[in-house]
């Protein structure tokens, strides 16, 4: 298994901590039954130094759109387990232009 920390000390660790230990950031949707697996220093740039509560606030199932099912943690696979985890790496941050009107 591997070793888990992110929600035994309360508050936790931040992404910078994760990164540093050579952690994995792992997100479960527990509604979708699906886990992704994130590199803390992808996260870092759009979150800052973010703990697991804090990015599970910020993040949404990318399936359901629900964030209430989300489980978050700063796992430390084994080299084995880490082979077979599939990363979900950041691939670019868009800008989106949003129009805001108001009646007068
Ligand atoms: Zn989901």
């Amino acid at each position: 298994m591997p070793e888990r920390y992110g929600k035994r000390l309360g508050r936790g660790p931040g992404l910078a901590r994760a990164h540093e230990r050579g952690d994995l950031v792992k997100v479960r949707c527990m509604h979708c039954n699906i886990t992704r697996h994130y590199l803390p220093a992808e996260l870092r740039q759009l979150a800052g130094d973010a703990t697991c509560d804090e990015i599970r606030a910020r993040m949404r199932c990318e399936r359901c759109r629900l964030k209430e099912y989300l489980d978050v943690d700063f796992v430390l696979p084994t080299a084995a387990e880490r082979v077979r985890i599939r990363l979900r790496r950041l691939v670019e941050v868009r800008m989106v232009r949003k129009i805001v009107w108001r009646d007068e």
